[in-house]
């Protein structure tokens, strides 16, 4: 353990050593993974919890994703669960009496086509019914609340209007990473990095434990939380998940003064885009469309994502690129995520949040650490089983989530 990105000041988090056995092991120190040690160490009557990480907290989608936090999703099993998110983003930094900037700038989603319109109204009539904050802006108010947004009618795609989640915005995703991994070690949680699962300990169709490259840990409930990766971890156990793992890319450039202060998404031109507080403008695209579990992606991507920016936002044309970067992201076949049982009698799995589950940060943690405790889903993930790609009740969320993150 001499890589530096094993090292952390100890006022963070302490570094144990792996105990023998755990009442829960979770493997995947990622967002994701912290966030449901969390809540199991605080809302559970749960003893011990290890959080198994085979590289460094947050090397993987923790750190790379565009931060973009929003709950205008669309289905009936989906916006309860993303508005719960949303309000314990709202509180989160009290609650981990740590700042991670969260801020609700506002997140406009641009629509292109006549059935994009359509679609976006129909999203904010369902977010209304529902209580999630939702309008509809025309082009003119497009241009008011973003001015740099190209509201011409000569451009390939013009913008039609938007949809505007005023309670959307963005966060600071390495502070989540480090405020999560700070509460959850205080609470007792040891959180174990350089730790791969390797293979599980499997009797009589029941997990007992996980072999590991820092040996072999009993455990009494085993969770997944290896969000890319899940899949290969899942068919260690013998289980084929109906996932797909490809690169997603991101890239930012250097510091500007404020120009943009809003995120400003558009799924049809594969571009969204928001400013940070240095400056820099984060910027993403669509997946890599191969399976990948190497985190780097293709230029075309790159190439078509700062297009469409170009075409949307003239004022970008002279900023210049700093750095590009990838993360695998784990698709399910609706774009919605599983979380519940598995085959495997006490083996538990948290994936498929594909592009869109750093906003899922806190939710995702409260009701995966309740399925861990009580061996049953939360009511809010219930309708989100492995089971529904036999059943068939699948919670269509592509619309909603695919490139729109
Ligand atoms: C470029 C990009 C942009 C994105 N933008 C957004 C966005 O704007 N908004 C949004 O909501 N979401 C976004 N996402 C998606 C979001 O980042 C992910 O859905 C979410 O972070 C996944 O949860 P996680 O943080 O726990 O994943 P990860 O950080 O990937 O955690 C999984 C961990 O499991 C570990 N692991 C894997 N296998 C093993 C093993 N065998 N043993 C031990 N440990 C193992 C990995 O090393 C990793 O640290 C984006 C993703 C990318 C890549």
């Amino acid at each position: 353990m001499t890589e530096p990105a094993f090292q952390n000041p100890e006022f963070l988090w302490r570094n144990p050593e792996p105990k023998s056995a755990y009442d829960v092991v979770i493997v995947g120190g990622g967002l994701h993974g912290l966030s449901t040690a969390y809540y199991l160490a605080k809302n559970h009557d749960v003893k011990s919890i290890a959080v198994l990480e085979r590289g460094w907290l947050g090397n993987g989608n923790a750190v790379r994703n565009t931060t973009i936090i929003r709950s205008n999703y669309l289905r009936d099993e989906s916006m309860p669960l993303y508005e719960l998110s949303l309000k314990l983003w709202e509180s989160l930094s009290a609650e981990l009496e740590y700042d991670v900037l969260f801020d609700q700038r506002g997140l406009l989603q641009l629509a292109h086509t006549k059935t994009e319109v359509n679609d976006a109204r129909r999203t904010v009539y369902a977010n209304r019914l529902s209580g999630i904050d939702a309008e509809w802006l025309e082009p003119a108010e497009v241009q008011e609340f973003c001015p740099i947004v190209n509201v011409s009618r000569s451009i390939r795609y013009p913008v039609l209007g938007a949809l505007l989640q005023r309670r959307g915005g963005i966060a600071r995703h390495d502070l989540v990473m480090f405020a999560l991994a700070r509460a959850a070690s205080a609470k007792g949680v040891d959180l174990l990095q350089g730790c791969e699962v390797t293979g599980f300990d499997i009797r009589k169709n029941r997990v007992v434990g996980v072999e590991t490259s820092r040996g072999k840990i009993a455990a009494g409930r085993v969770g997944l939380a290896g969000a890319g990766r899940t899949p290969l971890l899942a068919r260690m156990a013998g289980i084929d998940l109906p996932i797909q793992s490809t690169p997603l890319q991101a890239l930012v450039s250097d510091g500007l003064e404020p120009v943009l202060n809003a995120v400003v998404m558009s799924g049809l031109l594969h571009v969204y885009v928001s400013q940070a507080r240095n400056g820099g403008l984060v910027m993403g695209a669509a997946r890599d469309n191969y399976v990948s579990y190497a985190q780097r992606g293709s230029f075309q991507i790159l190439e078509w994502q700062i297009q469409a920016a170009l075409e949307l936002y003239p004022v970008l044309g002279r900023a210049h690129l700093l750095r590009t970067w990838a993360g695998i992201v784990d698709v399910s076949p609706d774009a919605s995520p599983i979380i519940g049982r598995t085959p495997v009698e006490s083996l538990f799995v948290n994936c498929g949040w594909g592009t869109g589950g750093f906003k899922a940060t806190p939710v995702s943690g409260f009701i995966y650490a309740h399925t861990l405790a009580h061996g049953e889903p939360h009511e809010l993930n219930r309708a989100f089983s492995l089971s529904r790609f036999e059943t068939g009740a699948l919670i269509d969320e592509h619309g909603a989530a695919a490139v729109a993150h």
